[in-house]
């Protein structure tokens, strides 16, 4: 999981989080609109694969534990029969979320990648995996040319240093 990470220089907010919360989704979430809903159809037709579950994005204020949820950026939440439910939220607040809302390729590109690093927890990657999953991802995009090759080439070696550090703790 990736849980209050250290953050890169350059792209505060870009790492993303997988926590499972136990209790119930925030009520009040709905299916993104207008602006925000036109930014993750951009991110989600950079996957792979369109994903099969719902995503909402959600102030954290509205979530059950809104002190958890301030500090990440994206989140899924066990149900009370323990089973991880097929939902993903994304933390509107987040410094990532925001960035992404400006429309730049890069941040969009770096939305999408959260997206998948949570698809792979839902198809039962751990934390390992699913950091590997979103790398080789993200480098799909970059070698696309989705993402302008200096600005990914600089997440690239963000994401692998974050990896470092995390690994040395
Ligand atoms: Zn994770």
């Amino acid at each position: 999981m990736r849980h209050s990470a250290p953050r890169s220089a350059r792209f505060i907010g870009s790492v993303g989080v997988f926590l499972l919360m136990v209790g119930s989704p925030p009520v009040s979430a709905q299916g993104p609109r207008g602006a925000e809903a036109r930014v993750l159809e951009r991110a989600l037709r950079l996957l792979p694969v369109r994903p099969d579950v719902p995503i909402r994005i959600i102030d954290p204020e509205l979530a059950p534990a809104p002190d958890a949820v301030r500090r990440l950026d994206a989140f899924m939440v066990r149900g009370p029969d323990g089973a991880i439910r097929r939902l993903i939220y994304l933390n509107r607040r987040a410094a990532m979320i925001e960035d992404a809302m400006t429309g730049r390729d890069l941040s969009v590109a770096i939305l999408a990648a959260v997206i998948h690093h949570e698809l792979a927890h839902l198809h039962g990657a751990g934390e390992p995996e699913a950091r590997r999953l979103e790398r080789e991802f993200f480098r799909s995009l970059v070698f696309g040319g989705r993402v302008p090759l200096d600005q990914g080439l600089q997440y690239l070696r963000d994401l692998e240093q974050d990896r470092q550090l995390r690994e040395r703790q």
